[in-house]
Formats: structure tokens, C-alpha cells, sequence
């Protein structure tokens, strides 16, 4: 399709970031650019329109942040952020995975999801998977149904939609 090679041609490559062997997908010159941004937003929310309607739309701490909310006005859907520990001030549901040293914790406010709200799952990377499941734990955990995960990029050798499983659909707009 036309705008996966445009987006193609805007996500850069780093080499050795943040560590050394490591390869970083940098999606900003991708929303720096206007129909870059444009596109990706109306690509986004073109997938999840197939997936029925949406009452919350929610976002991973920090470049989920970006896309998110433009993508939730686009379904007529609300925002709820996915953060890192201790950032959320009201009462929150915890969930804690393994990264490849250590591990990291998320969180969303225990009201942010009312039960039986359809619910879209959206960051910038699918890479292990571990941070989108971790959000889609927390989501059913208040009772949400999560309709899919959504990303812009997914890094396919991680194995992140494995992990992921099938229970509920995942999508990206430029996998490498
Ligand atoms: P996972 O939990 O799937 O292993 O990692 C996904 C998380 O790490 C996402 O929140 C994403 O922002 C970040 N991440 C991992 N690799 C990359 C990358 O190459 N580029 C960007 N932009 N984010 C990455």
C-alpha cells in the first residue's frame, strides 16, 4: 500500500541504541511530517474500525501517547493512558513482566474502564510483546473487552504476536 511505504521511508533506523547491538526503530521523522502524521493516524484508526466499536482507546506510556488520543477521536472513542509505575495519581491496577534484565511495572486507574467497555489496545512498537500484554491484562483485569492490540511498527523476529496469542487480533502498519 501507498502510506506503509512512505512510513517505511520515515522510520529510521539506529544503530546500537539504547545499548549496544540493538537496533531502534525512531518513528519521529515519521510524525514530523504532515501527511506522515496524517496517515498514520487515519491508518490506525481504518484497522480498528474493522474491529466494531470502541469505547476507550488505551495508550502505552510514552509514544502510545502520541498516537492514541488522535486515533480515539477518530472512532468517537475516549483516551486512557497505560503508564509507567507510580505516575497515575488515583487508585491503580499494577501489573508487573520480565524484560530481557529485570522487569517493569504498569499501570492504569481502576475506574478508567468501565465493565463491558470495548476496548482498543494501541502503542508505537510490538516488539517482545510484554508491554502490550501486560496492558491487555490490566484492561480485562477491570472487566474491559479487549477488541485487538494495535501498532504502528512491529519488530516480527521478537516473537511479540506469538506471545500476544490469537484470543484477540494484533495489527501493524510496517512490520520488519
Ligand atoms: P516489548 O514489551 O514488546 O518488548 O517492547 C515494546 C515497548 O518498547 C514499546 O512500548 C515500545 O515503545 C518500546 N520499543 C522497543 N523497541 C523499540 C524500537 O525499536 N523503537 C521504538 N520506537 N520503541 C521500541
Amino acid at each position: 500500500e501507498q502510506f506503509a511505504s512512505l512510513a517505511r521511508d520515515h522510520i529510521r533506523a539506529i544503530e546500537d541504541w539504547p545499548e549496544p547491538g540493538v537496533t531502534f526503530r525512531d518513528i519521529t521523522p515519521l510524525l514530523a511530517d504532515p501527511a506522515g502524521l496524517a496517515g498514520t493516524v487515519d491508518a490506525l484508526a481504518g484497522i480498528a474500525a474493522t474491529w466494531g466499536p470502541i469505547d476507550k482507546v488505551v495508550g502505552i506510556e510514552a509514544r502510545g501517547f502520541v498516537l492514541a488520543p488522535p486515533v480515539a477521536m477518530r472512532l468517537g472513542a475516549g483516551f486512557v493512558p497505560v503508564r509507567k509505575a507510580g505516575k497515575l495519581p488515583a487508585a491503580v491496577e499494577s501489573r508487573t513482566y520480565d524484560l530481557e534484565y529485570g522487569s517493569a511495572t504498569v499501570e492504569i486507574h481502576r475506574d478508567a474502564i468501565v465493565t463491558g467497555e470495548r476496548v482498543l489496545v494501541l502503542d508505537d512498537v510490538l516488539a517482545t510483546g510484554g508491554t502490550l500484554s501486560a496492558a491487555r491484562d490490566l484492561v480485562t483485569g477491570l472487566g474491559g473487552r479487549v477488541v485487538g492490540q494495535l501498532v504502528l511498527v512491529e519488530l516480527a523476529p521478537l516473537g511479540g504476536r506469538a506471545r500476544l496469542g490469537t484470543q484477540t487480533p494484533t495489527a501493524a502498519l510496517v512490520t520488519y
